[in-house]
């Protein structure tokens, strides 16, 4: 039985997700019924967390062993700070076997937790981090108990549609249950201030699932990072005295991974058309004390210079002056977990096709021959994964697929007239193909790879 709803979607948005997954060519393969099996555990497993916390170590900066021996010290006295009970729950940290920075955690839950008259409402954006592990924070707190007061106990809700007005004291609409907290503040300090508090708002003890909150826990050894996305850097595989070009880059996980896996030789732009999320790729670059990397505020369809070729330090770059490029996209982000309602429109979804597209252009064009290319999305259409391949592959006769180390997801999905060859090269991580509730789905390594955000990589070579 489902503890959480299956993820709320507009039924036109539904239905698109459904004629991707009952495609003809996967029709023909796997037949009607297996088809409508995956679309439907895609639609439960999208609300859920993945059943392990991936943490990358800064290998970088300490040995592995030295990171998980200091992370499992940290992570008992939070444990023994927050822990509501003598009870103590064991705490798993498991090296990835073939990824060689990865420490996996175990997710526990869903857990049955009893439910109290009490209740705390807050966004669906908090209320998914919660389910990954976080405490409640003020700012994502909707609605509350007219009396509340610091040290009562809350059962907290997730707000999925973004009804709940705020200061409400009660909510009609549709919610979520996701875990018992204890208030860290009366209402009066959350709704009637005229400065907005901040810090924790509610402190979860009994979440629906139990994970470690990794605030301010070992900042510069331990980053959270889904494990797809720390496969990406592999892929990508970049070597010391390097340059190599992040376009999409905020809030810079990848770039930060990339700077590392170069022992910090070399040199990493960093691109993104957001100001302000430039200062959190350098925060990030800072904490986990990189000098290799340089971030600018850019959009990157532009970021080809079309002056004669000459060394900048800044956007735009010549032609052919990058060894390799990641293109991690903006895309639809329906491989996102846990999200329990997505208020997006088909046309917002279909949006990010031509984007894509105009940045592929600017990448191939700033990649050196011989250079390497790696596009990722953390979506699960086809339109943008495995047929922007097809495309690229038509488009840019200079592009070669090739295969992918390591290669722990599954291959891309039929459907965009791509070889049975190209699509073994292809890293589609697609948690349906490996959704069980009930706990009892293969053991690691297998549970965790398997077990993931959707998520799409291609790896490509210029000839
Ligand atoms: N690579 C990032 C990481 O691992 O932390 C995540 C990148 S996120 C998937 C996509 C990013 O692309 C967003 O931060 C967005 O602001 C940025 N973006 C969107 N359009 C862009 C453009 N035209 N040029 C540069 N960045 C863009």
């Amino acid at each position: 039985m489902s503890i959480l709803p299956r993820i709320s979607l507009k039924p036109e948005v539904a239905d698109f997700l459904r004629s991707v997954f009952m495609n003809k060519e996967v029709l023909a393969a796997v037949g009607h019924q297996e088809a409508e099996c995956r679309f439907q555990k895609l639609l439960a497993c999208l609300s859920h967390p993945p059943s392990y916390t991936c943490v990358r170590a800064s290998t970088h900066l300490a040995p592995l062993e030295e990171i998980k021996h200091k992370l499992a010290e940290e992570l008992k006295k939070q444990q023994q700070m927050c822990s509501s009970s003598a009870e103590e729950v064991s705490l798993q940290i498991l090296p990835h076997p073939r990824i060689p920075d990865v420490l996996l955690l175990p997710v526990d839950g869903p857990r049955a937790v009893k439910r109290l008259t009490s209740e705390v409402v807050v966004g669906a954006q908090c209320g998914s981090a919660v389910l990954r592990g976080a405490h409640v924070f003020v700012p994502g707190i909707v609605a509350s108990p007219k009396y509340m007061k610091a040290g009562d106990v809350v059962s907290v809700f997730a707000d999925l549609e973004g009804k709940c007005t705020r200061g409400a004291t009660s909510f009609q609409g549709q919610s979520v249950f996701v875990g018992n907290g204890v208030a860290q503040l009366d209402r009066s300090s959350i709704f009637c201030t005229n400065e907005p508090a901040k810090g924790i708002g509610v402190r979860m003890v009994e979440p629906l699932y139990q994970s470690p909150s990794f605030d301010g826990v070992l900042p510069s050894l331990a980053f959270l990072q889904n494990l797809p996305s720390v496969v990406v850097g592999h892929v990508l595989g970049p070597r010391p005295g390097e340059r190599i070009l992040d376009m999409c880059a905020a809030p810079g996980g990848k770039t930060c991974h990339i700077a590392a896996l170069m022992g910090d030789q070399g040199e990493v732009v960093a691109l993104d058309r957001i100001r302000n999320k430039i200062d959190r790729i350098r925060q990030n670059a800072q904490m986990l004390h990189l000098r290799s990397i340089k971030a600018f505020c850019f959009n990157s369809t532009q970021a080809v210079s079309s002056e004669p070729a000459q060394e900048a330090a800044g956007p735009p770059f010549s032609p052919e002056s990058f060894d390799r490029v990641l293109l991690d996209a903006p895309c639809s982000g329906l491989g996102q977990r846990p999200n329990m309602c997505s208020t997006w429109s088909l046309k917002e979804i279909c949006s990010y096709q031509p984007l894509q597209r105009k940045l592929f252009h600017a990448a191939v064009r700033l990649l050196k021959k011989g250079g390497v290319l790696v596009y990722s999305t953390c979506t699960v259409t086809l339109s943008e994964n495995e047929e922007q391949v097809a495309w690229a592959l038509d488009t840019f006769p200079c592009l070669t697929l090739q295969s992918q180390e390591p290669h722990i997801g599954a291959e891309g999905m039929l459907g965009a007239g791509l070889s049975p060859e190209q699509l073994r090269l292809l890293q589609r991580f697609s948690p349906e193909l490996n959704w069980d509730q009930t706990g009892t789905a293969a053991p690691l390594p297998c549970r965790a790879d398997g077990d993931t955000i959707g998520f799409f990589i291609a790896k490509f070579l210029k000839d």
